[in-house]
């Protein structure tokens, strides 16, 4: 089971696999230093996609801050700068004894590739006689999950879980629970929830996330400027909420002018993640706008919101999150955009459907909509950051998600493509993908577009 509280994680951006991850590894390793005795100096070096990209996705930063003993969760996106600026001058990693120097000890590796994932990690530390102690290897393997090399084979060769008393491991099998149980989805993923944490903890937790991705979107509406990085983009959700609201009161608005506010909130979020503010994994970093802006669209503009129908939102977004994740991939480096953009909106989607009183087979069919018209979109951010495409990609999957849950609320739930079988073919799709187009930065528009 992948909890809803595995899949929606406040963190900070902007990237989910490259810098929510790596901080999460290094300080997993910082606790094995401090266990162990002797230890004089660490050193950590980064793979592959970590590599390629990492400068672009704040990666060195993360790793600094995680070796600093800091969480993605709780750390001040405002001293993020300086808190490794420090580390970077002094060496000093707060634990008596131990050095580690960046410029020396902190490694880019171009070359070579771990053998589980392209996002791959290796942090290693030495005695005062340079002896090496420890050798840990990490995978950062999309949404700010981790796993060691000996937790990866685990789980490849099935090692035994804890069952949820309403497992599902398809779309097929979901649909079969709520015939069966006559439940719904979200009343499905609240019952799993609970064999991991009590009913208060699970809605105060579902509402520090709902109330996380708001904050988000408020901070992305106030700020203006130009983002971090060098490409020159400038921010846009300022201007355009400015806009939005002058002609709130014209006589005259254009009908289209919903998906201005769809795509408004999808725009703050990802301009937040982009400067390396406060968001909410949902599943990843750079498609964190997605499942904010249209569970804001559901308060803002659908009728009977309230904490209930937001819950629901979200648990039913984080089962289809769990079945894609489980079946295919979330990660842009394993499986290209499709993964990222086309995941959150196919938890979107399937959230606005459930808050809107949609049956579960509508809910199913309105995650298999959204999913089937982002199959093939690759990966290709420029010069690494996470900004074009992504930003402006979220305020189209936002839209795209509640096309979806529209054409399934105005249908029966019967449909041609079944959620499984469009998953399946976005597992296959990424595995098929031109390793170029999955979070290089060697193909497609990083490519073909100045970076400066
Ligand atoms: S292009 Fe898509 S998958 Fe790649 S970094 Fe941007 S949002 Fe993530």
């Amino acid at each position: 089971m992948i909890s809803t509280f595995d899949l929606f994680k406040i963190g900070i951006g902007p990237s989910s696999s490259h810098t929510v991850g790596p901080m999460v590894a290094a300080r997993r390793f910082r606790e094995t230093v401090l266990a162990r005795t002797g230890v004089a100096r660490i050193s950590a070096e980064i793979y592959g996609s970590l590599a390629w990209t990492g400068r672009g996705h704040g990666t060195d930063t993360a790793i600094l801050l995680g070796l600093l003993g800091h969480a993605p969760a709780t750390i001040d996106p405002d001293l993020t700068t300086s808190l490794s600026d420090a580390l970077r001058r002094t060496g000093d990693l707060g634990i008596p004894g131990v050095h580690f120097e960046p410029e020396r000890d902190l490694v880019f590796n171009f070359k070579d590739i771990l053998p589980l994932h392209t996002n791959g990690m290796r942090f290693r530390a030495y005695d005062a006689r340079d002896a090496l102690l420890e050798d840990q290897i990490f995978y950062s393997i999309g949404g700010g999950f981790v796993v060691t090399a000996a937790e990866a084979e685990a789980a490849s060769a099935g090692d035994a879980q804890a069952e949820p008393p309403l497992a599902f491991g398809s779309g097929r099998e979901l649909l079969d629970l709520t015939l069966r149980t006559g439940l719904t989805i979200p009343q499905i993923q609240l019952a799993n929830e609970l064999t991991l944490r009590p009913r208060e903890a699970v809605d105060a937790g579902l509402d520090a996330i709902r109330d996380a991705m708001f904050a988000c979107i408020e901070r992305g509406l106030r700020m203006d400027g130009e983002l971090p990085g060098g490409l020159r983009v400038r921010r846009r959700a300022k201007r355009l909420h400015a806009s939005l609201e002058a002609t709130k009161l014209a006589n005259s608005r254009p009908a289209h002018e919903i998906m201005d506010w769809i795509s408004l909130y999808a725009l703050a979020v990802n301009e937040e993640n982009a400067s390396g503010g406060r968001v909410v994994t949902a599943p990843t970093n750079g498609a964190a706008g997605i499942v904010p802006a249209v569970l804001r669209y559901t308060r803002d503009f659908c009728p009977d919101w309230n904490d209930e129908r937001g819950r629901d939102f979200l648990l039913t977004a984080a089962a289809i999150g769990g079945l894609i994740k489980a079946r295919a991939s979330i990660s842009g480096a394993e499986v290209g955009c499709q993964g990222e953009v086309g995941s959150a909106a196919a938890m979107a989607a399937a959230g606005l459907t459930a808050a809107l009183g949609g049956s579960a087979f509508q809910i199913e069919n309105a995650a298999e909509i959204a999913m089937e018209h982002h199959l093939g979109m690759t990966c290709d951010p420029i010069a690494g950051l996470v900004q074009v495409p992504c930003i402006e990609r979220n305020a189209f999957g936002a839209n795209k998600a509640v096309v979806a849950a529209s054409l399934s609320l105005r249908g029966d739930g019967q449909h041609r493509v079944s959620l499984d079988e469009v998953i399946e073919t976005m597992r296959q799709t990424g595995h098929d993908m031109q390793a170029k187009y999955k979070e290089t930065s060697l193909g497609g528009l990083a490519v073909n577009v100045a970076a400066c």
